[in-house]
């Protein structure tokens, strides 16, 4: 057996002080040769249980093999096949808990850079490719029409699954651009929205429709879209409701949603304002609820958008912050501060309905609770003000019940989330199915577009087997 190289390579990054004062993206991506040194690495077991453990299936070894030998259309060819969103998925999947988890050189601490090498591929073939040179065959036209609503990764996946079967699909999105949180929520400086829309014009050039500016609920219903023209409907609109802490206080002005205040930096350009109409308040010292991805991306906005100390408050300590490793770390060099096992008890204000303070509880950890992470406790007489001129409060999401509230037949908990199959996103709606976030709450990109895959599989089988 070869001797196994255990030198990850690791991803060169901006420099942290520079890079605060940028919206530029943070990770600079390998070069040719970094590339094929972290490829030729790879022990391309027999086995792959790196495809395993890719929710979209994706033939990694094969196009890690295709980038080792230089040969990048074929690894483009190879990764393409299955995931139509390389570009994306390769930037911000959790592969750490996925692919890379599943790694054979895993086991020696150095799994092989799947995703930083996903990335390498896709931003070859943007750079290298005419797009139309990457298209799969042109399929047979089943005569079949299949409307998808939403257009997150869960949606553009299925859409792009169901178009590479000959299908006619449509994609409603209610916003005035496509991409979901990709587009109105990750920032720049994590996912170039330019690679979004790249991605996006793919899966149009697939033959999808994307038809912007449409409210499903609003302006028709499920039924409707069913009744006139469309013989399966895809549910795909995630869970952007947010959620808030329900404290004296909340409602003072300068404390945000996240989902708001990233909505205006990232979706409404408010970080290059005036050039772009939309203002956001950012002030001196802001504090960020939570301890996600979404908390992470909104304090390193607001450090970016010139405050001078932004905290991260979570009740938690750092070893249950669900946000990813990396992008922790990035925060912490960025130089955000953590004020751990703290839980804001209320909001103070001016005289002005400003928001100036927060009143904060100490916490401590006690048993594991239904999430199986230690429930945090509060220590009686611990309160201490933290001042503040600006709240971003990131404590999760749930789905807009718009679709529920105007669709007969779906069952819905009491999450707000649509109930579907958990293998192929069949709800209890004849003709319906879902999957991302609007079934499984708040998760991730990749698992959004594994259930879109998925479900695209099962309205391919059963729109075939309509014709028998
Ligand atoms: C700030 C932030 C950072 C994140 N970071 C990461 C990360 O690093 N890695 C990771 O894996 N995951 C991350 N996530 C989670 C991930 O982005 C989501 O899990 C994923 O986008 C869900 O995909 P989806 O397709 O289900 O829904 P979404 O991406 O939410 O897309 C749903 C789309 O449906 C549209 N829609 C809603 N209702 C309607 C309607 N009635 N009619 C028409 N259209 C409608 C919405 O406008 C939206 O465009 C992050 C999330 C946020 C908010």
């Amino acid at each position: 057996m070869p001797k196994l190289n255990l030198n990850r390579l690791p991803m060169p990054r901006q420099d942290p002080k520079a890079r605060v004062r940028n919206f530029n993206e943070v990770a600079l991506g390998y070069s040719a040769e970094q590339a094929q040194a972290e490829a030729s690495r790879c022990i391309q077991c027999p086995k792959r249980p790196c495809t395993e453990g890719c929710p979209v299936e994706v033939d990694i070894p094969g196009f890690i093999l295709a980038v080792r030998e230089g040969n990048m259309p074929e690894a483009v060819k190879r990764l393409k096949d299955k995931n139509s969103l390389p570009g994306i998925s390769g930037r911000v999947c959790p592969q750490e808990t996925q692919c890379e988890a599943a790694c054979t050189l895993a086991k020696k601490g150095a799994p092989i850079a799947i995703g930083r090498l996903e990335r390498y591929v896709a931003d070859w073939e943007r750079a290298n490719m005419q797009s139309a040179s990457s298209l799969p065959a042109q399929p047979a036209p089943s005569g079949k029409r299949v409307a998808v609503v939403g257009s997150g990764p869960a949606g553009l996946t299925a859409a792009a699954d169901l178009a590479k079967l000959g299908h006619s699909v449509t994609i409603f999105e209610a916003l005035h651009v496509a991409g979901g949180v990709l587009m109105y929520g990750i920032p720049e400086f994590r996912l170039p929205k330019d690679i979004v829309q790249a991605e996006v014009d793919y899966v149009a050039s697939l033959g999808v429709k994307v038809e912007l500016d449409s409210v499903i609920g609003k302006l028709v219903t499920i039924d409707e879209l069913l009744n006139n023209d469309y013989h399966a409907v895809f549910l795909g609109t995630g869970a952007g409701l947010p959620r808030f802490l329900n404290i004296p206080g909340e409602n003072l002005n300068g404390i945000y949603s996240a989902n708001e205040f990233l909505t205006r930096v990232n979706l409404m350009k408010a970080y290059r304002f005036p050039e772009y109409d939309t203002p956001v308040k950012v002030g001196r010292r802001v504090a960020v609820i939570g301890g996600g991805n979404v908390a992470m991306d909104s304090a390193r906005c607001a450090l970016r958008l010139g405050a001078e100390v932004v905290y991260i408050v979570y009740r938690r300590s750092e070893a249950e912050m669900p946000a990813r490793r990396e992008e922790a770390e990035n925060a912490m060099e960025e130089g955000i501060q953590f004020k751990l096992l703290t839980n804001p008890k209320r909001m103070l204000g001016n005289e002005q309905n400003w928001v100036v303070g927060m009143e904060c509880y100490k916490m401590e950890l006690g048993e594991p609770d239904e999430s199986g992470r230690s429930r945090p406790i509060t220590k009686a007489g611990s309160e201490f003000i933290i001042d503040v001129d600006v709240v971003i409060v990131a404590l999760g999401t749930r789905p807009n019940p718009l679709i529920a509230q105007t669709t007969e037949g779906l069952e819905i908990t009491r999450w707000g989330t649509v109930v579907a199959d958990e293998e192929m996103g069949k709800t209890v709606k004849d003709k319906v199915w879902a999957g991302g976030d609007i079934v499984t709450g708040a998760a991730t990109v990749i698992s959004a577009m594994g259930a879109g895959k998925r479900a695209a599989g099962d309205i391919d089988s059963y729109l075939r087997g309509q014709d028998t």
